[in-house]
């Protein structure tokens, strides 16, 4: 579906005789991804549903440039429509008071909640594989993962059970899944989007992403969802000037990335693809030197647990979720602050899985006194030359242009028995987190087994319209 079908879908849908069939269509389709794939954690029922056709239908908005048009969330946005679960056992049973500013918009403008998407508990993972609701599987290959977190929303467009899906993208959680299921996924700029309403991962990196079938389907929902919040200090508006639009001028791509080993060749062929296309639309090759994006995925790590450890200080059992108060030796025994502290312990040991209480009890250490300066502080000093090294790049070319992941999707449990190799799948991904700059992952190509394969560009801030108009401009190569 592109632009012009998502605006003329979303013209045809003012009728109700349409709107209510075609939505019920969607629902349909995202129970079977639910059922086939492990893609959804609940998907809307037939009475909410109508209830929200006759919503929209009373409504006649004259301007809602999203009439009518599916959308997927991944459940760690909240909606005040259902429980939201973060994929976690510790958040059962929790249902959010409130929509999470991003989604709200989106439902302003008209669109239609269809269900909310499984993931990686709490947005930690690469492969879909740590959800308390069991793994998603991936469309094109049913043994192999479908990437992560946002694994489900990938797997709903991919599968056509909305065109439109929300994600949360940390350190390549939207792109990541975006290429190993054959989608586009974006993660704007940091600070673009408003982060009210998505429970915290990381703060200083996470962005809710967006996935559709198309660029220009992108461009459409960012418009809508886009700008400012006064519930969020950190979004912001564009710049007064804009970065300017695609131009088909110098594109950079990363000498550090090109010199690596391990790189699936199907990958390779398809980034020196990318380049011919490149030449072809008139643009310039460059090679870029990052010298210290090679140190990505450390940083990012680093920062991702110790921000990770704090925010989820707040699952303590009592605000939220499954709560272990009624284990007798709490109850009955004990000074009574010792009782609390014993029931934190048991509700957290209880609802959190093995790699949520793995980041916690690693991040909690990085940030202790006498690790503090030798983890998280020089983490962040890191990530200033990173950031640095980007703008630098950025002042000599309009895009930087790298392969999102160095393999396709790999299979189920592959990685699971070891978090390095897991977290490596991310070293495309994490630099674009660390610097706060927007990237999309765009379906190019697939490998042998006929797996797809994505590539990634990345734009200054706010460049992210030059970002969809390059990647336009190579869909109709
Ligand atoms: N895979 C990365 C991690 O496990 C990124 C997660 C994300 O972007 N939410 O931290």
């Amino acid at each position: 579906m592109s632009e012009k079908a998502i605006r003329q879908t979303s013209r045809d849908n003012r009728e109700k005789a349409r709107l209510a069939p075609y939505l019920e269509g969607y629902r349909e389709k995202a129970l079977a991804a639910k059922k086939d794939f492990n893609a959804f954690i609940e998907v809307i029922n037939a009475r909410a549903l109508e209830k929200r056709v006759e919503q929209l239908s009373a409504a006649k908005p004259a301007d809602s440039q999203l009439f009518g048009i599916p959308l997927a969330v991944k459940d760690n946005i909240c909606w005040s429509g259902a429980p939201t679960t973060c994929a976690s056992r510790l958040l059962e049973g929790y249902r959010p008071s409130y929509t999470a500013t991003v989604l709200q918009r989106l439902e302003d403008a008209g669109a239609v909640v269809i269900g909310k998407t499984n993931l990686d508990e709490f947005a930690f993972g690469s492969s879909n594989e740590t959800s308390a609701y069991g793994p998603v599987l991936n469309p094109h290959a049913t043994r192999r993962v479908p990437g992560g977190s946002s694994g489900g929303s990938a797997v709903a467009v991919a599968v056509g059970a909305a065109p439109l899906a929300l994600g949360s993208d940390t350190g390549g959680s939207v792109r990541q899944p975006a290429a190993f299921c054959g989608v586009y996924g974006l993660k704007p700029t940091y600070g673009r989007l408003s982060r009210h309403g998505l429970v915290a991962f990381a703060s200083s990196m996470d962005q809710i992403g967006l996935f559709a079938r198309h660029a220009d389907d992108l461009r459409l929902a960012l418009e809508v969802c886009a700008g400012p919040d006064a519930a969020d200090a950190t979004s912001a508006p564009p710049p007064a000037t804009p970065p300017a639009v695609f131009n088909a001028g110098k594109v950079g791509v990363i000498k550090e990335f090109r010199r690596l080993v391990g790189l699936q060749p199907a990958v390779e062929r398809a980034l020196e693809g990318l380049l011919e296309a490149l030449r072809k639309l008139g643009c310039e090759v460059v090679e870029v030197s990052l010298p210290t994006i090679v140190h990505s995925t450390a940083v990012y790590m680093l920062t991702a647990i110790a921000e990770a450890s704090a925010n989820l200080a707040r699952f303590d059992g009592i605000n939220y979720g499954v709560r272990r108060a009624e284990h007798p030796a709490d109850v009955v025994s004990g000074p009574a602050a010792d009782r609390l502290q014993r029931s934190y312990a048991a509700s957290r040991g209880l609802g959190f899985g093995d790699e949520v209480k793995r980041r916690i009890m690693l991040g909690t250490f990085s940030l202790a006194e006498g690790y503090y300066d030798a983890y998280y502080l020089r983490a962040q000093k890191v990530r200033t030359l990173i950031r640095r090294e980007f703008e630098r790049a950025f002042a000599d070319v309009e895009l930087i242009v790298c392969p999102t992941t160095p393999t396709t999707a790999f299979r189920l449990g592959e990685k699971t028995a070891d978090p390095l190799a897991m977290y490596l799948a991310d070293m495309f991904t994490n630099p674009a987190n660390l610097a706060g700059i927007p990237a999309l992952s765009l379906p190019w190509g697939a490998d042998d087994a006929g797996l797809p394969i994505g590539m990634q560009l990345l734009g200054p801030r706010f460049a992210e319209e030059r970002i969809l108009g390059a990647a336009e401009d190579l869909g109709r190569r």
